[in-house]
């Protein structure tokens, strides 16, 4: 998970905003979680970060922009608009173990996370299979032509399966 570690303890009660546009954090996630994509439109995050008791933050934001994924089904790159809102609470663990928390004190200072928080909101946008549109026709898997440019001459209705067996049979 990419951490990005930002002091909130000197927030005022009426909040702060940021704006995320490093580059780096993205890649970091990408290369940790091995995610096969490549840059699109540079990803910008606003967000307004509200303290909130005295262990926690409310996190408002926006991340927009675009990533390059290739088709599960015929390779062909295409782009994914990333245009999302979220709003979230973060506060300190309170006494359990929290293997990654998203907020701790340092010296002395409350953190927040907001790498994760972000990298949380773009990997919700990321499709478990990666389609360049919903009808894509793929690849014919016996002679390589793209189905979404044309047909080809093999055989694509390989009919049931289970009954296979029964046409390879030979009646003597
Ligand atoms: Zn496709
Ligand atoms: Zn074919």
């Amino acid at each position: 998970m990419p951490e990005l570690w930002i002091p909130i303890s000197e927030i005022p009660a009426e909040g702060r905003d940021f704006s995320f546009t490093d580059q780096a954090l993205w890649r970091e996630g990408w290369e940790e979680f091995s995610i096969a994509v490549k840059p699109g439109k540079d990803l910008v995050a606003e967000v307004s970060i509200l303290p909130q008791a005295e262990d926690g933050a409310l996190i408002r934001g926006t991340l927009k922009g675009s990533v390059t994924l290739s088709c599960d089904r015929c390779i062909v790159e295409y782009e994914l608009n990333i245009d999302e809102s979220f709003d979230t609470f973060e506060q300190l663990p309170d006494g359990e173990y929290d293997e990654e928390p998203r907020v701790r004190t340092e010296s002395g200072e409350l953190q927040l996370n907001i790498g994760a928080i972000l990298w949380e909101e773009f990997a919700l946008n990321l499709p478990v299979k990666p389609l360049c549109s919903e009808g894509c026709g793929g690849i014919c898997s016996t002679c390589g032509t793209d189905l979404n440019k044309g047909k080809c001459d093999c055989e694509q209705d390989k009919g049931d399966e289970r009954l296979a067996v029964f046409r390879n049979l030979k009646i003597k």
